[in-house]
C-alpha cells in the first residue's frame, strides 16, 4: 500500500497523528539501530524512595525466565523473613545468601556488622568471578560502603574484574559516588510519598 492509499480517507486530524507516529518511530527506530554492544551491566538503584530491592528482584525474575543462573546477596537485613526470600531461595538458579544481622540500630554492635558483611563479601566475590552465575544482586552493599563495613577499593575491583557478560545490580540508599561513577545504568527512586509515614505498617508482598 502506498503513502497515499494509507493516508486517504483518514480524517485530517488521524491523518495528522499517522504522519506524526511515524517519524516519531524512525527515531525510535533509527536509536535503536545504533545501539549494538552487549556486555555485562552495573546498575547502581539509590536514593529514598521505595522500588530498590524490589525492582532488582524484577530482574531476577526476568534472568530467570531465561534459565540463568543468578545470585542474590542480602546485606544488611539478615534476619527479616521476606517473600522474595521464600520463593527466589526455592528456585533452580538461585543462590540466596543473607550476610547481614540485621539494621545497625538494631544490633548496635559494629564489630559483628562489619564480621558479617566481611563473611557476606567473601561469598559475594565468589559469585563476581563465576561467569556461569548470569545476575548478582547486592542489595544493600551501598550501606556497606559508605559506613566503611567494606573497603570501596575493594568493592569496586571486585566489581571492575568480574565477568564480562556478568550483570550486576546494587541497591541501596545514598551510593558512594564512586559507584555511581563507574555504573552504566542509574536511578535515583524520589520518596514523594510513603504509606509508612501515614501509619501504615509493612504489608505482606508489598513491603516485605
Ligand atoms: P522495596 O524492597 O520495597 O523495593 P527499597 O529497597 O527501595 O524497598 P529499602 O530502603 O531497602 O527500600 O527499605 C525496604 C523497606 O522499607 C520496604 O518495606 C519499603 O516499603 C520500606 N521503605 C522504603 N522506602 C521507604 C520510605 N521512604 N519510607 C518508609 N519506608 C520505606
Ligand atoms: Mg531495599
Amino acid at each position: 500500500m502506498s503513502e497515499t492509499d494509507e493516508l486517504a480517507g483518514l480524517s485530517e486530524e488521524e491523518r495528522r497523528h499517522k504522519l506524526r507516529t511515524q517519524k516519531h518511530k524512525a527515531v525510535v527506530d533509527a536509536r535503536i539501530a545504533t545501539a549494538k554492544v552487549d556486555k555485562g551491566l552495573l546498575l547502581v538503584l539509590t536514593g529514598n524512595g521505595k522500588g530498590k530491592s524490589s525492582s532488582a528482584f524484577g530482574m531476577v525474575a526476568r534472568m530467570l525466565g531465561y534459565g540463568r543462573k543468578v545470585a542474590i546477596f542480602q546485606f544488611i537485613k539478615g534476619k527479616q523473613d521476606v517473600g522474595e526470600r521464600a520463593f527466589l531461595s526455592r528456585q533452580p538458579g538461585v543462590t540466596w545468601e543473607n550476610c547481614g544481622e540485621g539494621f545497625t540500630w538494631e544490633t548496635q554492635n559494629r564489630a559483628r556488622d562489619i564480621a558479617a558483611a566481611e563473611a557476606g563479601w567473601e561469598k559475594a566475590r565468589a559469585a563476581l568471578s563465576d561467569p556461569e552465575i548470569a545476575l548478582v544482586v547486592l542489595d544493600e552493599l551501598t550501606y556497606l560502603v559508605t559506613y566503611r563495613y567494606l573497603d570501596l577499593d575493594e568493592v569496586t575491583k571486585a566489581l571492575r574484574e568480574r565477568p564480562a557478560m556478568q550483570h550486576v545490580v546494587v541497591t541501596g540508599r545514598a551510593a558512594h559516588a564512586d559507584l555511581i561513577e563507574m555504573a552504566d545504568t542509574v536511578s535515583a527512586i524520589r520518596d514523594e510519598k510513603h504509606a509508612f509515614r501515614a501509619g501504615v505498617r509493612a504489608q505482606q508482598g508489598i513491603d516485605l
